[in-house]
């Protein structure tokens, strides 16, 4: 399927913004169509933006350039040393900080793997106390229909 994503983005984000209310700034730098799986590439841009939510108080942005969709916020970030092991399972950064919002510390590990279907990447910028962007690489979805865990062998 073809996927307008400066709509798409304009979409998702209108409906978060209703749930949680808060305000989401959008700017479209190039915008750009591509063949992927729209109902993944959802369930990735809430699983960001839900963070955002969670770990910001200000305005988040999500900036649409070439192939990236960047989600943007300015809350309490993550220490370098936390950053390569956000995306694992069950991690959360310092748990005194993170018990009040909840969550198992799941939706990155998630994330992870949802990207590898979709054949997207994902950066994490962050300094603490400044805020974190979250960098979504996309490239063309085959639709090879290759299965997840064909995709994890693969990988190995
Ligand atoms: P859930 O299972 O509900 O997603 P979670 O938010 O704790 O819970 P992850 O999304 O996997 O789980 O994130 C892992 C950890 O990375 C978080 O606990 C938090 O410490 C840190 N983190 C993730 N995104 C951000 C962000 N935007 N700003 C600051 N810290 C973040």
């Amino acid at each position: 399927e073809t996927v307008d994503i400066p709509g798409f983005v304009e979409e998702a984000a209108g409906s978060f913004e209703k749930a949680y209310g808060r305000h989401i700034e959008i700017t479209i730098i190039d915008p750009f169509s591509m063949k992927t799986d729209r109902a993944k590439l959802r369930q990735l841009l809430y699983i960001f933006l839900d963070n955002a939510r969670k770990y910001s108080e200000d305005d988040i942005h999500i900036e649409v350039k070439k192939m990236e969709i960047r989600i943007i916020d300015h809350g309490i970030g993550i220490p370098s040393s936390d950053l390569e092991k956000v995306f694992d399972r069950f991690y959360r950064v310092d748990k005194a900080r993170s018990r009040k919002t909840g969550g198992f510390g799941l939706g990155l590990s998630f994330a992870k793997e949802l990207a590898a279907v979709i054949d997207a990447g994902i950066r994490i910028e962050s300094e603490e106390g400044m805020g974190t962007t979250v960098i979504l690489t996309l490239s063309e979805f085959s639709f090879s229909s290759r299965t997840l865990k064909e995709k994890q062998e693969e990988r190995k």
